[in-house]
């Protein structure tokens, strides 16, 4: 069996090395005769595990000690409650930036809990570009300002971080995490499902400042309590011991090819290579505007849009898979996640090419 280039947007694409170790110790970890989906979280093996899953990335994104990693259950979309049910603790209200479906989805959840104002929005512009961003848009007594830092559907990003004063600044960082340098000191709380940039869907990780802990709202549940799962070292309950497991081996691989700084150089000549394309393509075109355009997921379409189906098609007959744009927006996407190698952005280009000189 051959390994297609996989440009789909969640969960995504490992890098092999992993899932060659993760298949390798799946019987016997580490010569104890079982595996890790067989251990107890309590056990000294699988505490080694979290633990290292944890310094490796502390290393990887330089967090310091003022901050608690988590590792905990539910995905991002349960983050969209558990940030407002933990942080709307003082005017119990929080500005929200709409920039994507994710983003109304969190914004959305939150008022369940407390004031949201969406201080700024490109919904009417169909999420193609991200709002303009002032610092006097944003209320001073907010409990925290809420952004998705890079929108999966839409294939836009923030290059620059809005400036919030002394209001906490929470991320939503399910599909940039780890693909792009971050000054975590920026953030008051980061957050991100694991299946794009980290691992097997399933564990979520949060990043949190230990002074914004303990100020849960009565009515949160135990389970979603940074506190508590920060006292507890994300072992209040049975945490997703396997996903977590392999992780920290994508946290390892990282680290192996040089850390942050060296995969966001490599994920930046990925997009440039495609994004260069679309720009002189008269058969394609990027949908993102150009200043905001993600480096993770390029969105695009197809000039004669009845092509669209057949690009798909031709394109995974060149090894070329799960190119199809999301079902709410169309056209095209290709999730170029931190796994998708050089050579997979080089054979999209190509295929691209090819497809467009017979089809012009
Ligand atoms: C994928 C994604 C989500 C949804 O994550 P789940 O883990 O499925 O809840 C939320 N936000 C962003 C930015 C995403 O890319």
């Amino acid at each position: 069996m051959s390994r297609v280039y996989n440009f789909s947007a969640g969960p995504s694409m490992l890098p092999e090395s992993v899932l060659r170790e993760a298949q390798a110790s799946l019987p016997d970890y580490q010569g104890l005769g079982f595996g890790v989906m067989e251990m107890s979280h309590r056990s000294k093996p699988f505490q080694d595990i979290v633990q290292r899953a944890e310094a490796s990335l502390r290393s990887l994104m330089n967090i310091s000690d003022a901050y608690a990693v988590l590792f905990v259950q539910g995905g991002a979309s349960t983050q969209f409650a558990a940030v407002p049910l933990n942080l709307m603790n003082g005017s119990q209200s929080a500005d929200y930036i709409d920039t994507g479906s994710f983003a109304g989805k969190a914004a959305a959840e939150a008022k369940k809990y407390g004031t949201v104002n969406v201080v700024a929005s490109s919904k009417a512009d169909h999420y193609t570009h991200l709002p303009v961003i002032t610092p006097d848009l944003f209320h001073a007594d907010a409990d925290y300002v809420h952004i998705t830092t890079n929108n999966t559907i839409y294939g836009t990003q923030y290059t620059t971080l809005p400036d919030t004063g002394k209001v906490p600044l929470v991320a939503d960082m399910s599909s940039n995490i780890l693909g792009k340098e971050y000054d975590v000191d920026q953030f008051g709380l980061i957050y991100a499902g694991a299946q794009k940039n980290i691992g097997p869907a399933g564990v979520t990780v949060v990043i949190v400042r230990k002074d914004l802990l303990g100020k849960a709202q009565a009515i949160c549940p135990t389970m979603l309590d940074y506190a508590v799962q920060a006292k507890d070292g994300s072992l209040y309950n049975t945490p997703c011991c396997w996903s977590i497991y392999v992780a920290g081996l994508v946290f390892d691989w990282l680290l192996a090819f040089g850390g942050v700084k060296a995969i966001q150089q490599q994920n930046e000549a990925k997009a440039k290579a495609v994004y260069d394309y679309l720009d002189n393509s008269k058969l394609f075109r990027g949908v993102a505007a150009k200043a905001d355009r993600s480096i993770m997921n390029a969105t695009f379409v197809l000039t004669k849009d009845e092509l669209t189906d057949e690009f798909v098609k031709f394109a995974l007959s060149r090894g070329l898979a799960n190119l199809k744009g999301h079902r709410s927006v169309g056209g095209i996407r290709a999730s170029m996640y931190n796994a998708l190698p050089l050579e997979g952005a080089q054979a999209l280009v190509a295929c691209m090419k090819e497809f467009e000189a017979s089809h012009a």
